[in-house]
């Protein structure tokens, strides 16, 4: 039997910092796994340092380095897709980050998961090096995340995993441009398997995925994965108009039995303007949340464009 072909799959964005270590330290991984056909392809997202040139300075040097140029930077999701696009040859493919936070110590474990019967196998956090606001951000997304959603995602899970040929070209398959990995993971099903890490800080540089780019995240991942929030403004609506029904029958009960009604006041006025208004508002927003998303996916957009490939035939 010929040697079972798996591929890395890396979105890399302004991560020159990190990439002479990344390189060294998969290759001492390739070295330990000679029975493994490796390929590693990394995907430039549009970085505006010399990540894509050190990429590729590097295909010319290790032929098992491939690299996939995307002609802007179109955010993680799309280029952790693009990779995935590519990987059809392929017995097996392994996502993880660029800046080794996801050790890559780890992929010969997940390899053996795989060999041992796994589709898909999770990388579990046994801890997170993040800490302060960060951290908090995190723990508090996958809290709200998962009482919201049908389906919850894996406790402790994020992009670094593997997925067998059924599963990736299952990923391949789904249509929708507004993507959230580790919720379309979890979506597709197939033979789990786990295998536990510590996750570390980024080896260098700075995160590039800003605050409000992880806002967003999370934001697709529930809004996309989720119909409570719909279903909550019914249900505070109908509360609401209910309320406002037993109110109005006292009041006209009262005036009817001749008893005068109470001057209402100008507080109660203005808080209760500006409460339902303010409800409203919110709901159009919720409303606008989901509406946007259709909008983008009726538009059919590719969700990126490839500049340059190297290493692909
Ligand atoms: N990344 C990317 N495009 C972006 C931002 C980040 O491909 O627009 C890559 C980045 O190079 C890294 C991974 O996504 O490999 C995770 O990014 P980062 O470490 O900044 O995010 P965090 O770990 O804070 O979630
Ligand atoms: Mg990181």
């Amino acid at each position: 039997m010929s040697s079972p072909k798996v591929a890395l799959v890396i979105p890399a964005f302004n991560e020159t910092a990190v990439l002479p270590e990344l390189f060294r330290r998969l290759t001492a991984i390739f070295d330990t796994q000679p029975g493994i056909a490796w390929s590693v392809i990394l995907i430039d997202d549009g970085s505006r340092d010399q990540t894509a040139a050190m990429i590729q300075t590097h295909c010319a040097q290790d032929q098992r380095f491939r690299l996939l140029a995307l002609s802007r930077n179109f955010g993680f999701q799309s280029a952790l897709m693009a990779g995935l696009d590519h990987c059809s040859e392929f017995d097996a493919v392994v996502t993880m980050d660029a800046d080794l936070q996801d050790p890559p110590e780890i992929i010969p474990e997940l390899v053996a998961k795989w060999q041992s019967g796994g589709s898909v196998v999770l990388a579990v956090r046994r801890t997170r090096a993040e800490s302060g606001l960060r951290r908090l951000g995190f723990d508090l997304f996958h809290r709200v995340f998962s009482r919201l959603v049908d389906l919850p995602i894996e406790r402790n899970t994020g992009t670094f995993g593997l997925l067998d040929k059924a599963a990736v070209s299952a990923f391949q398959q789904l249509p929708e441009s507004h993507r959230f990995f580790p919720g379309l993971r979890s979506w597709l099903g197939f033979e789990r398997a786990e295998v536990f890490y510590d996750r570390k800080e980024r080896a260098a540089g700075e995160p590039g995925q800003s605050f409000t780019r992880l806002v967003r995240y999370a934001f697709d991942g529930i809004f996309s994965f989720s119909r409570l929030p719909l279903r909550l403004l019914t249900i505070c609506g109908v509360f609401v108009a209910t309320m406002g029904f037993a109110v109005g029958v006292f009041f006209i009960v009262r005036r009817l039995m001749g008893n005068e009604i109470a001057q209402v006041g100008f507080t109660t006025l203005v808080t209760l303007v500006l409460f339902i208004g303010g409800v409203q508002l919110i709901g159009i927003g919720v409303l606008g949340e989901y509406l946007g998303r259709v909008y983008d996916e009726v538009k059919r957009r590719p969700n990126y464009i490839i500049k340059q490939r190297i290493g692909f035939e």
